[in-house]
């Protein structure tokens, strides 16, 4: 096999141009699809507590706004480049496109370890991330959300700080703000349910039954920690959680409440007292139906993709199967549904976030799930039609069907011929 594709970047490359070539499309589709629309580069200088400054490099990239503003969260993180926020951005046009929202694709970053920062840094970089971002953010422009590293509170000082320059109640600018001040309820549990959701439905089709299910997770940040906690409220196991440097596992399964309780007071999972601690190897090999990567990319590359042991892989995280790790889970027979349509929750819910922001009108809590849960199960059934018609795996079906629609979309705008 040749050098294996690690930049995400041209992972989502080969992804369009696969989706663009199975359904015949004109290569100027591709050209248009390839890159974005624009990427905006900025440093952004930080004040630290001990007096010193330290510039940060930060990004934003609209990838594709034929279907309405750009959407998409803001990560902070030690590995962010110009590339990966790219790459993400491209999905986030597809993922917009299978969730049926109205909007384009688009993510930012910034190059910050915010685990290194105090309150006051972090607040001071958030900030400093909308004064330079400014006039490309508005919602109906372009709105973030939280991705990896951020969270409400981040969301709460850049729509703060937002406003301070607009001088205008606009709060629709960002999604995934703190409830008390124009956020949504479920938004914060929206991303772990769809996957929850994306997989009871997968396993539905495949025949099995949740109650039989068990399944391991990587990563137990806001996503992998939601749906290992859906997972078992819809009857699943979770016997395995892969961490950073090793695994936890306890074949009679992990509870949820018990280990966000143990998080509380240990801040890590890997002493976790009622698991044992199991080397990263012996947990690819583990026999388990269902494995849900819910942390970084490139997670299943090819070599984790030989030895991994299971029936079903639910992409939590954006770009976690390289594109040699899909061909080889594809020759195996693993049934893969991917980010795109598994991690969708997110935004479907931003969307119902944007909605309420618009109108001021906000929506009870069992409105938000039944409105995500008949989202998620057309989203679901939309891409099963295709599986089944063209007889081709989940992933290129949801290419295949976001694509389609962007090119219906862009024709009728003049875009392209
Ligand atoms: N960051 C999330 C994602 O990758 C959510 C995006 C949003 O809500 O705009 O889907």
């Amino acid at each position: 096999m040749e050098r294996e594709i690690l930049n995400p970047l041209e992972n989502a490359q080969l992804q369009i141009k696969k989706a663009c070539e199975a359904l015949n499309l004109h290569p100027s589709i591709y050209k248009l699809l390839k890159e974005p629309k624009r990427l905006v580069e900025i440093s952004i200088p930080v004040k630290m507590d001990d007096g010193s400054i330290e510039v940060f490099k930060g990004y934003r990239s609209l990838h594709n706004d034929a279907l309405g503003p750009g959407k998409g969260g803001i990560r902070f993180h030690p590995n962010v480049t110009a590339d990966e926020v790219k790459a993400l951005s491209i999905w986030m046009t597809f993922k917009g496109c299978v969730a049926g929202v109205p909007f384009g694709g688009a993510k930012g970053g910034v190059t910050v370890d915010p685990k290194k920062l105090s309150m006051t840094e972090l607040e001071r970089l958030a900030r400093g991330y909308v004064r330079e971002l400014y006039d490309y953010l508005g919602e109906k422009i372009d709105i973030p959300a939280p991705d990896m590293g951020t969270n409400a509170q981040i969301m709460g000082w850049m729509i703060d700080e937002y406003m301070n320059i607009s001088g205008k109640s606009d709060t629709g600018t960002f999604t995934g703000k703190p409830i008390e001040f124009g956020g949504s309820k479920g938004r914060v549990e929206a991303t772990g349910f769809g996957v929850a959701i994306i997989a009871r439905e997968t396993i539905k089709k495949l025949g099995l039954k949740m109650e039989n299910t068990t399944f391991t997770l990587q990563g137990f940040g806001n996503v992998g920690s939601y749906t290992a906690k859906y997972v078992q409220d819809m009857g699943g196991k979770v016997v395995g959680i892969a961490l950073r440097d090793c695994a936890i596992y306890n074949p009679k399964g992990l509870d949820y409440e018990d280990m966000v309780k143990h998080l509380k007071t240990n801040k890590n999972l890997s002493n976790y007292p009622k698991a044992d601690k199991i080397p990263l190897d012996e947990f690819w090999e583990l026999n388990v139906d269902v494995f849900i990567p819910a942390a970084i990319e490139n997670a299943i590359d090819a070599e984790i993709a030989k030895k991994i042991n299971v029936k079903l892989i639910c992409e939590g995280a954006n770009g976690p199967t390289t594109p040699d790790g899909d061909t080889i889970l594809k020759e195996r027979g693993i049934v893969v549904t991917p980010d795109i349509l598994t991690n969708c929750g997110g935004v479907i819910v931003s969307y119902f976030e944007w909605v309420q922001n618009l109108y001021k009108h906000f929506w009870f809590s069992d409105e938000v799930v039944a409105r995500q849960e008949v989202a998620m199960v057309n989203a679901f059934n939309d891409i099963w039609d295709v599986v089944e018609k063209y007889k081709v795996t989940f992933r290129e079906a949801a290419y295949m069907s976001s694509i389609k629609k962007l090119e219906e979309v862009m024709r009728l705008r003049g875009w392209i011929q």
